[in-house]
């Protein structure tokens, strides 16, 4: 059997051995070192976020952003239906609840329009939300200035979870440094990887550098050890950001493959009659973390298995959040586009080391697997 394909495994080379041996050499074999100032002014520097403090992963960095501003017992806070889990389990580790808002019905992010009926319907039941989080889902960038005016016109505060999107972008303004706090993640499989980590952004110093206070168990400056604030042990490793700052040398290379391979696979499939692609408007410019395809309803679970049979490792999308146990009882507002996108939408192998034939034979599978099940209906 051919060697097994998986959908966004880690591709790392010469450069991250190199410093992170570097680091390890060096004895800075803690979360505390020159590597991460280094990675963090790396990532200031890719993004144009002026501040950014490495954390242990990117929920992390969702956690501590609603612990910095205050969110706990009875809150509120609106996050997208269309997401992984880690977007709205940090309302919870706060002890808020999350709302619910769906997407768009042809992109994957947050709605502005629900978002708008959401925030109307809450302040009329009296519940002004505490925070919005907007996720930027498979490499697409949000409406966020849509969403950010909404914000600003009824003084709510923005987040955005920028964990699958870094290097997205509106004209030159990347996911994640539009709002005032913003989160990506490193885990291994999102486009550059610490072998799992995070990072906080933002626009200001301020929210920065309480975080890296609160990320350190919140120590206060003391020669014996003095709490105020309840603090976490979120810091990044030295090591671990030793071999982010490789990775980011190559975010630009990274992005151009995962684009190409999303092109082929659009240009491909779609010659299978009911196949589809989501489309990159105007102005917008897309990474293709994940490549996802489009088919007839009922479809998706049949090439998951079609796929696997042949060693290739494909995912569905994000089933929707408000319809998961973990959720049950949670308000919800939207058209369930969420829902249309599960049930027609497949994750693609999306690699940097897929190769051109790997990915012919993938359409091949797929093309194969429509056939048959266009004879048997
Ligand atoms: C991966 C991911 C996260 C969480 O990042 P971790 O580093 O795995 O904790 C959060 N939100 C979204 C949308 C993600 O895809």
């Amino acid at each position: 059997m051919d060697k097994r394909i998986w959908l966004s495994p880690p591709y790392v080379g010469d450069t991250e051995e190199q410093l992170l041996l570097e680091a390890f050499r060096s004895n800075w074999i803690a979360p505390a070192g020159p590597a991460l100032e280094h990675f963090e002014q790396g990532l200031c520097h890719i993004t144009g976020a002026p501040h950014a403090v490495a954390l242990s992963s990117g929920t992390a960095a969702l956690h501590l952003a609603l612990a910095l501003i205050g969110t706990g017992p009875g809150d509120e806070v609106i996050v997208p239906s269309f997401t992984y889990v880690a977007t709205a389990n940090p309302v919870r580790y706060c002890g808020a609840t999350p709302v619910f808002v769906d997407c768009e019905p042809d992109s994957y992010c947050m709605s502005p329009h629900w978002l708008e009926v959401c925030i109307k319907d809450r302040l009329d039941k009296g519940k002004k939300p505490k925070a919005v989080i907007l996720a930027h889902i498979y490499g697409q960038v949000a409406d966020v200035p849509a969403i950010l005016q909404l914000c600003n016109q009824y003084q709510i505060l923005l987040i955005e979870d920028a964990a699958e999107s870094l290097g997205a972008r509106i004209g030159e303004r990347m996911a994640g440094t539009f709002a005032p706090l913003g989160a990506y993640s490193f885990n291994g499989n999102k486009i550059i990887t610490t072998g799992g980590g995070g990072a906080l952004v933002s626009l200001h110093r301020e929210p920065v550098e309480h975080g890296l206070y609160l990320a350190t168990q919140a120590k206060a400056k003391r020669p014996f050890y003095f709490h105020k604030e309840l603090g976490y042990n979120y810091r990044m490793s030295n090591l671990l950001a030793a071999v982010g700052l490789g990775q980011l040398t190559r975010l630009d290379d990274r992005i151009a493959i995962r684009r190409g391979i999303r092109h082929l696979y659009q240009d491909i499939l779609t010659e299978n009659p009911g196949v589809y692609f989501l489309p990159e408007p105007e102005g917008r410019f897309f990474t293709h973390w994940l490549s996802v395809a489009h088919f007839p309803e009922g479809t998706p679970g049949k090439l998951v298995d079609a796929l696997e049979a042949e060693n290739v490792e494909s995912r569905r999308v994000w089933m929707p959040l408000h319809k998961m146990p973990l959720f049950n009882n949670c308000a919800y507002y939207g058209a369930h586009s969420d829902q249309q996108h599960f049930d027609t939408g497949l994750c693609l192998p999306s690699g940097e080391a897929l190769s051109a034939p790997e990915q012919f034979r993938i359409t091949q599978i797929i093309g194969q697997a429509l056939t048959a099940q266009a004879e048997q209906a």
